[in-house]
């Protein structure tokens, strides 16, 4: 029988919470016109852009990770503009989404679930566009779906050469988990949330404008009111929000990233690697097969391959058993595929203790042999050493 309490969130978010940022969050809310709120708002927009690693502006929205990227696209686009979506998940899929409610002409630039998008194809189509008519290039970095992670230094650097389209990039699961540099990369626009690489609870999300999707913000006409950005850039002058923001939750973000500029962003960017091959290591130690692209692998998430098991039912005994919440698959892939989470605040602890559930549930449905279960531990342990 499971013990809640003592449940392990293993999944791509929500992710787990410290003790110190839960503390945060359960204190008295404070007005948000306060001195001591404004104070807040300037620490944690300073080190928001530390941890972005750049000097634009980093605006916080009251909102998930979703109405981050339709602030990006509704902001700077214009009705009937042109734009080119990279999809190859459910997250790309859901920009595309966005693009077209908006009536936005969307060029699709896919590959297969699993796989990257490749970045030539995104050479050629704006190397083609001599008028200029493609406005925007919206692509997901870390693709939370499908685990895999695309080449966006590469695909930016094509971007910046055409000059006009503004990057938007979903970079959810990626900030806070590995290298974004975002002023070194020249990107436009960088949308994440709070649940993700963050270490707290859903319900902020964040995104960053340089001074080029400012400009566009000017000829901007998509409909806007709550997410119009011109209001946050103009509070920010003063420290403050145009509307109510969720006050606890700027509390544990102040906590969250004091914490993470104690551990420092390389460190951070190394255990996640870390925990990254420990785990496709021991999944493929242990006879199952990585959904996404072994080049690719995101470092937030880890997608695998059940084969004849169903995945739901592996996942359910997984958390029946051991207490412990793993993904499953979206779309045409539930059933096919379990997702494991090691995003945020996840240690080498986890780490083992989820190879350990996933082998002795293999072991004891008498998959795989007592050595096979043992292997897998001993490959995890030897990626847990490095660093
Ligand atoms: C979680 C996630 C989002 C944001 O989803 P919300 O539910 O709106 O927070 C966006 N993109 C990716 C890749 C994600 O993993």
């Amino acid at each position: 029988m499971a013990i809640q309490q003592k449940l392990s969130l293993m999944i791509p978010g929500p992710t787990p919470v410290p003790e110190k940022v839960l503390q945060a969050l359960s204190k008295h809310p404070i007005g948000h016109r306060s001195k001591e709120f404004q104070e807040l708002v300037e620490s944690t927009t300073r080190n928001l852009q530390w941890l972005h690693q750049t000097q634009n502006d980093v605006l916080t929205i009251t909102g998930s990770g979703t109405a981050a990227m339709e602030a990006g696209i509704v902001n700077t686009l214009s009705k009937g503009d042109k734009v080119i979506c990279g999809e190859n998940g459910k997250f790309g899929e859901r920009w595309v989404k966005v693009a077209q409610e908006f009536g936005l002409e969307v060029i699709k630039i896919d590959s297969e679930w699993g796989t990257p998008l490749n970045p030539e194809e995104f050479k050629k189509i704006l190397d083609e566009d001599k008028q200029k008519e493609i406005k925007g290039v919206i692509l997901t970095h870390s693709e939370t779906s499908t685990g895999v992670i695309n080449d966006l230094k590469t695909i930016s650097s094509y971007i910046r050469e055409h000059k006009t389209a503004l990057s938007i990039i979903d970079c959810v699961t990626s900030l806070g988990a590995c290298n974004v540099p975002v002023d070194e990369w020249q990107l436009d626009i960088v949308a994440s949330g709070s649940q993700k690489g963050y270490m707290i609870p859903p319900g902020l999300s964040f995104i960053t404008m340089s001074k080029k999707a400012w400009e566009a913000t000017e000829s901007s006409n998509l409909p806007k009111f709550y997410l119009n950005l011109k209001s946050y850039k103009k509070s920010l002058l003063s420290n403050s929000n145009p509307y109510t923001p969720a006050v606890n939750l700027v509390f544990a973000l102040d906590e969250a990233l004091k914490m993470m500029r104690e551990e420092g962003l390389e460190n951070i960017f190394l255990r996640h690697n870390r925990h990254k091959l420990a785990m496709s290591n021991a999944i493929k130690a242990l006879d199952l097969e990585l959904f996404a692209d072994e080049k690719y692998l995101s470092p937030s998430v880890t997608a695998v391959k059940t084969g004849e098991l169903d995945a739901e039912e592996f996942r359910k005994t997984i958390k029946n058993k051991f207490d412990i919440l793993l993904a499953g698959g979206q779309d045409h892939l539930k059933g096919n595929i379990f997702r494991v989470g090691h995003l945020g605040y996840v240690n080498d602890r986890d780490i083992i203790t989820v190879i350990s559930a996933i082998s002795n549930t293999l072991l004891v449905m008498g998959k795989i042999s007592a050595q096979k279960a043992g292997e897998a531990l001993v490959v995890a342990s030897n990626y847990l050493k490095t660093n």
